[in-house]
């Protein structure tokens, strides 16, 4: 089921709900059923699926309420927030605070994601908005295993007036990446962005490259780029790079495609890593800040 189907269903179970002429334990409990099967169908984890149902049923305690209170309300507002709060990472919550990069020192970011995931044309949206937003940016492509990696992250940089570096015949991408983040500090720039090289499979190689580079570059920030239409596989696959180059944020790409989100949200679960940004089309300028009420308000249309 795609996202919008998702949001769609959730909706419609509480459309039921207001529908009905008394909102009791019984109409709850379908409406919450409902809810959760159509969050499962979208490959929202299991657990996480269970204390959704658990956390709505518990604040949503019907008994006690004075008459006259407006229940639907009620309802809709604490299903609202507990699909926020599914993908909503907090200090206050124990979840680390995002990063943000200071201006008068050079402020490493290093991406990680599969092949495909959409991770270089993530970098130059990244890359340009923040030199838009006045800092000075360059791209290091680290990608020494992909054919024409290198001529991809060039012709994108070009195209966003963002300056580059990187090899055509270096072979050890932890050479090229200690040497492009060494230009660029060398250079004053603000921000330097780090694009590694992915696999189509989650390998053990490709993770060992990541701890080789980071050791290298000593990131003060790690991105994982994850496609939003993988699904169950998001899990996994967030786990395994958590674990390898303990990324602090996401950037979730292919929103504007049929992305099945429920992947994404078990993702940001699991590793308690928030969502930064989504990528939402082909182009250099498709990328916006994630926010969860934003995301969910989405989702609900
Ligand atoms: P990489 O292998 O991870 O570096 O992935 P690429 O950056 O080369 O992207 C793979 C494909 O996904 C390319 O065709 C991109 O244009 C496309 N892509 C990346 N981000 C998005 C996005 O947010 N939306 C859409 N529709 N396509 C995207």
């Amino acid at each position: 089921m795609v996202l919008a189907d998702l949001g769609r269903r959730i909706n419609a179970a509480m459309t039921d709900l207001t529908r009905s002429n008394v909102v009791d334990e019984k109409a709850l409990d379908s409406m919450v059923k409902e809810i959760c099967m159509a969050l499962l169908e979208s490959d929202v984890n299991v657990k996480l699926v269970s204390t959704l149902r658990a956390n709505i049923k518990k604040k949503i305690n019907l008994k006690d309420q004075a008459p006259g209170v407006n229940r639907r309300r009620i309802v809709q507002k604490t299903v609202f927030d507990e699909l926020c709060a599914l993908v909503d990472c907090q200090p206050e919550n124990g979840d680390a605070p995002v990063f943000k990069p200071k201006k008068g020192r050079s402020n490493v970011i290093m991406f990680v994601g599969l092949q495909g995931s959409g991770k270089t044309t993530s970098c130059t949206k990244l890359a340009l908005w923040y030199q838009r937003r006045g800092f000075k940016v360059g791209l290091v492509c680290a990608d020494t295993f992909r054919a024409g990696a290198f001529d991809q992250l060039k012709q994108n940089a070009t195209k966003a007036k963002v300056p580059y570096y990187g090899s055509y015949t270096e072979t050890d991408p932890v050479a090229v990446a200690a040497a492009g983040v060494a230009r660029f500090k060398s250079e004053k720039f603000d921000i330097i962005i780090v694009d590694t090289s992915g696999r189509h499979r989650q390998e053990q190689e490709l993770f060992a490259e990541m701890v080789q580079i980071s050791q290298a570059v000593k990131p003060d920030q790690t991105i994982m780029v994850l496609d939003a239409s993988i699904g169950q596989a998001a899990e996994s696959q967030s786990k395994a790079f958590k674990e390898s180059s303990d990324f602090g944020a996401i950037i979730l790409t292919k929103m504007d495609g049929h992305a099945k989100g429920g992947g994404a949200i078990s993702a940001v679960a699991a590793t308690r890593t928030p969502i930064v940004f989504v990528g939402t089309g082909e182009h250099i300028h498709d990328l916006e800040p994630f926010t969860p009420t934003q995301f969910i308000s989405k989702l609900l249309g």
